[in-house]
């Protein structure tokens, strides 16, 4: 049999490639992760199921599989649609509207990248085998900006030290912006905070490092207390752990420019090679037909549509909501419809009842020809090769409908035999596409967002507030002494009670 080849479109080279690891079947790539300062919305997700729809198809041929995404818990800037991102931190704007939550912006990254993972798994994402921070990775950070100014490519101001675009002519050839004005920061720009550094050489040239001794992240530099630049923490992280020319690179279309044009400027004036051989945006999805906005209260996370009714959340199968969103290819914009959202949960209520008779007929185990098996793999192909022709997950769903349908009209005819094929398809089809099952009790068993000190101080200060009431104060102080020395500041006001965890020192 030929070797199957696995195509996508490339970025950089405007056309749909085949995808070809340096090491044969051996597929190194990194995907941008989240900014770790809210829940990841439905947009978020759509980016990252491609990144697991990449590594399952590779996977699904046979090669062996590195994936790195990162966390970004540092250095991400508001307004970060141009190249030198400005305005205030995103963890730290965060930190100000969150403030009761949470007593440090520390605090706040862990947990939202907890809440990532739990959402990652509940749908089914395979997981990344390094998932690097950015803040435990400063040092090879601040060693990469320190090379670039060695080099003469980066040079330092009285505000930060800046890639100088000039110094690297193929800047623009991912996204195409070659004009001087498209690459410009957009400082005069509307609404916008930034003051442009005077001290910069060119408008395009991008802060590698800011300096800033009052960030509430900062760290020590040759260039004094500050923090990195949002793009240097990718170029290193994909480095470090896939080596200085990565197979494949993906993210979400809005991350082309500024952030990937940046990442390869950095990484190959530093190696002098091409870093990334494929590059792989998901488009933007739609709500409704609109652009997801808070503002017109279209704007939905994983959390709150899978999340159960009781704790306020939409209820909605984790499973039902990565059918939906694998219904329309990546590459495609995508319109996000509750219909839609309806019709895979019917989808996903036949597929369990087709497992509940396969696994009945493997315990009965009639006798009996197996007349499903064949058209079974006929349809497996159909799925493997849609998803091998550029993730065509549309074409994939619908053999994988195809054959569930199939399965239901044998009804409880199921031979053992026939049985065993239909597991055995189950089990293919969930590898690829992971729409079968969920992962096991076991593997999501160790919930991530759990928050065990925060159930206990809510119960105590309940048990507080009851004592306050019926006049038993020296209860009252006891809890709250027994608080502060679990390092929860409580706050009492007009409003009611709120607390805190403490500043650790
Ligand atoms: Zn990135």
């Amino acid at each position: 049999m030929p070797t199957p080849s696995f195509r996508l479109y490339n970025t950089l080279t405007g056309q749909t490639d085949p995808v070809e690891p340096a090491e044969p079947q051996h597929l190194r790539f990194y995907a941008c992760g989240p900014t770790v300062y809210s829940y990841a919305h439905i947009g978020n997700f759509r980016s990252f199921v491609t990144a697991d729809l990449i590594a399952r198809t590779a996977e699904a041929i046979g090669w062996d599989v590195t994936f790195v995404s990162n966390i970004t818990d540092v250095g991400h800037l508001t307004e970060d649609d141009v190249a030198d991102a400005g305005g205030e931190d995103k963890m730290a704007k965060a930190l100000r509207k969150e403030g009761q939550r949470f007593a440090n912006v520390w605090d706040l990254a862990r947990y939202f990248s907890d809440a990532l993972i739990t959402d990652w798994r509940a749908l089914n994402l395979r997981e990344p085998d390094v998932r690097p921070r950015a803040t435990e990775h400063m040092q090879q950070q601040i060693q990469a900006v320190a090379a670039l100014q060695e080099k003469g490519i980066a040079y330092e101001t009285e505000k930060g030290v800046y890639f100088a675009v000039e110094q690297f002519p193929a800047y623009g050839k991912l996204s195409g912006n070659q004009a001087a004005e498209a690459l410009a920061e957009g400082a005069a720009g509307q609404g916008r905070t930034t003051v442009q550094d005077p001290e910069k050489r060119d408008p395009r040239d991008f802060a590698l490092w800011k300096k800033d001794a009052k960030h509430l992240m900062q760290w020590h530099s040759p260039w004094g207390w500050g923090f990195p630049g949002w793009h240097i923490e990718c170029s290193v992280m994909a480095t470090e752990y896939l080596g200085e020319q990565i197979d494949l690179h993906a993210g979400g279309e809005d991350l082309i420019f500024p952030h990937h044009e940046c990442e390869i400027a950095q990484a190959e004036s530093l190696t002098g090679k091409p870093f990334a051989k494929h590059w792989v945006h998901t488009r933007f999805l739609q709500v409704e037909g609109e652009k997801m906005s808070k503002s017109t209260g279209n704007f939905f996370t994983v959390r709150e549509l899978i999340a159960s009714e009781d704790e306020g959340g939409r209820g909605i199968s984790p499973l039902a909501l990565r059918m939906t969103l694998l219904s329309g290819q990546y590459r495609k914009p995508f319109n996000f419809t509750f219909d839609k959202l309806r019709d895979n949960a019917h989808h996903i209520q036949r597929i369990e009842t087709v497992i509940q008779r396969v696994d009945a007929a493997l315990q009965a185990n009639a006798e009996g020809d197996d007349f499903v098996g064949e058209r079974l793999d006929g349809l497996y192909e159909r799925a493997l090769q849609a998803m091998l022709d550029d993730l065509n997950t549309p074409e994939a769903l619908a053999a994988t409908i195809e054959g569930v349908k199939l399965l239901q009209g044998v009804g409880d005819e199921l031979s053992g035999a026939s049985a065993q094929s239909a597991r055995q398809w189950l089990d293919k089809i969930n590898d690829l596409l992971g729409i079968i099952r969920p992962q096991t009790e076991g593997e999501i068993a160790d919930d991530a967002t759990a928050d065990p000190l925060a159930e206990k101080v809510e119960a105590l200060l309940d048990e507080r507030a009851e004592a306050r009431a019926s006049g038993r104060y020296d209860r009252a102080d006891e809890i709250r002494a027994l608080l502060d020395e679990m390092g929860i500041e409580v706050m009492d006001s007009s409003d009611g009670t709120t607390w805190r965890r403490k500043v650790s020192v």
